[in-house]
């Protein structure tokens, strides 16, 4: 499977899954375009290593998924978009009744509205280009839920519903959106969570790890970010021409239960 020639930007990808799902889009050739919030050397410097390592242009540009003009700028800077990986995303975790409103309205700007406004302005290029490929990072709490995460698992459901409408609006085009439900993988993310996890439920690390967040992946194992990469590569392929609007979980089985 060679990506040659296709431009890849992934939101949210100086750690991760985000930079995982950059480094195997690249090791199958597709340039590809980093991006955060933020504008250090080190963001910089992984870009640089991905163009050393796989032999492909990587760029990193700077924008806030919290904003939609910033959002749409990172489409627009980068020049071109054949594959757009929305993958940006922040937790917080708490009761309903005590979510604090700011944290709700960050959650839902950065998890869904972010990926509504990079697809709005990828989709032309797409078109020009002849073909494209959309794929969402959500989650297995776009399909299920949980409690304490209200505002996270509104946002994935709606990043379905999303990819759901855009594979319906290109359907007739060369063009495909997906989205790719991972369940737990180790991540900064995750491992940003533990500590709330640990007091909500008032448990040690392993006990978490084990009874609460890996109690619903029946495999007992994290999935990793190279399979995340790997799932969005096969998205990308020939094979996955008529895979749209649907949903591919990356998760242990948490799904079947
Ligand atoms: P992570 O914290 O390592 O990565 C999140 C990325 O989003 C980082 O690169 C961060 O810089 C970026 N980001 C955060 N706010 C941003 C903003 N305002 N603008 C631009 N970028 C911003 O977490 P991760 O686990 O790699 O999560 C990546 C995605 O995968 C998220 O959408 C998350 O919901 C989803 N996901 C993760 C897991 C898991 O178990 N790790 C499971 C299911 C889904």
């Amino acid at each position: 499977m060679s990506l040659k020639g296709k431009t890849a930007i992934i939101t949210g990808s100086n750690s991760g899954i985000g930079l995982g799902v950059a480094r195997e889009l690249a090791r199958a050739g597709a340039d590809v375009v980093l991006n955060s919030f933020t504008d250090r050397d080190e963001d910089h410097a992984l870009a640089a290593e991905i163009a050393k390592e796989f032999g492909v242009t990587a760029r990193y540009i700077k924008a806030d998924m919290s904003k939609g003009a910033e959002c749409r700028a990172l489409i627009e800077q980068a020049g071109r978009c054949d594959i757009l990986v929305n993958n940006a995303g922040i937790q917080h975790v708490a009761p309903v009744d005590e979510f604090p409103a700011e944290k709700w309205d960050a959650i839902i700007a950065i998890n869904l509205s972010s990926a509504f406004h990079t697809t709005a302005a990828a989709l032309p290029m797409m078109r020009k280009a002849g073909w494209g490929r959309v794929v969402n990072i959500a989650s297995a709490h776009g399909l299920t839920a949980s409690p304490f995460k209200s505002a996270y698992i509104a946002a994935k459901h709606g990043v379905v519903g999303l990819s759901k409408t855009v594979a319906l609006e290109t359907a007739e085009e060369p063009i495909t959106c997906n989205a790719i439900c991972p369940g737990y993988v180790l991540t900064p993310l995750v491992e940003a969570q533990i500590p709330d996890q640990m007091k909500v439920h008032d448990m040690d690390r392993d006990t978490v790890i084990r009874e609460v967040m890996l109690t619903r992946q029946p495999s007992k194992e994290f999935a990793t970010v190279e399979q995340l990469g790997g799932t969005t590569v096969f998205l990308c392929s020939d094979a996955a021409a008529q895979i749209t609007g649907t949903t591919i979980s990356v998760d242990g089985g948490w799904t079947a239960l």
